[in-house]
């Protein structure tokens, strides 16, 4: 087997902070970088749009998928406008912005693609560390989705998860550690609002971002 820096990555890219994070470790590891977004019918198109602008930038290809079909069968606060998100996480349950199976079906193309591309080494921006209730961010269902992938494709896949013990913290670390943090800070899009960047400040994601944030500055300034 090729070493891996001379193999070709596949980056599930979203637009989102751990994604654009992901895509720069991805920069780093292998000889050879690819990026895959998904057109879910989410609210934000924007952030399809800055992803673009990442891979973009970083000069990787970006392949967007449609799965308009997703928002048919899913009723959630990110892909039915008429939902609103939920500010506060219901005690025990996942927030309202769950998209049930989203990363089961993300992965499922992202093998079919990187497949079709002679790829072998996929990339996702998932953790378990922050995972808010989000059951298919949990290292358990990775490694269960890796073994499906490989025995439904014959392809020897392996996913990586650069993030999933990371602390959001240690995610501005990481992006800081790739020289990347202004890039990641302006040209992502986290929050559940719709606006780049830091956000409207008040929704839970943008107060999970910010979080992670002043941690960061704070551990870097000591
Ligand atoms: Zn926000």
């Amino acid at each position: 087997m090729k070493e891996q820096s001379e193999r070709k990555a596949l980056v599930l890219l979203s637009g989102g902070q751990d994604s654009g994070t992901c895509l720069y470790w991805a920069l780093q590891k292998f000889g050879e970088v690819h990026a895959l977004g998904f057109d879910y019918g989410q609210r934000h198109k924007l952030e399809l749009e800055l992803a673009a602008e990442l891979a973009h930038q970083a000069g990787v290809s970006f392949y967007v998928q449609t799965l308009d079909t997703l928002s048919a069968v899913s009723k959630n606060a990110l892909t039915s406008p008429a939902i609103a998100v939920e500010t506060k996480l219901p005690d025990g349950n996942p927030p309202n912005t769950l998209v049930e199976g989203r990363n089961l079906l993300f992965l499922t193309f992202a093998g079919i693609y990187a497949k079709s591309k002679g790829i072998r080494d996929i990339v996702i921006g998932v953790s378990q560390t922050d995972y808010s209730g989000y059951p298919d961010c949990r290292n358990e269902f990775i490694q269960s989705a890796q073994q499906t992938l490989r025995l439904a494709m014959e392809v020897d896949f392996e996913i990586h998860t650069p993030l999933m013990w990371l602390t959001k913290a240690q995610t501005w670390q990481l992006a800081g550690q790739l020289g990347v943090v202004q890039i990641i800070k302006e040209k992502t899009l986290t929050c559940y609002n719709g606006i780049p960047g830091d956000g409207c400040g008040t929704c839970p994601a943008c107060m999970l971002r910010q979080k992670g944030w002043d941690e960061y500055q704070k551990r870097s300034t000591d």
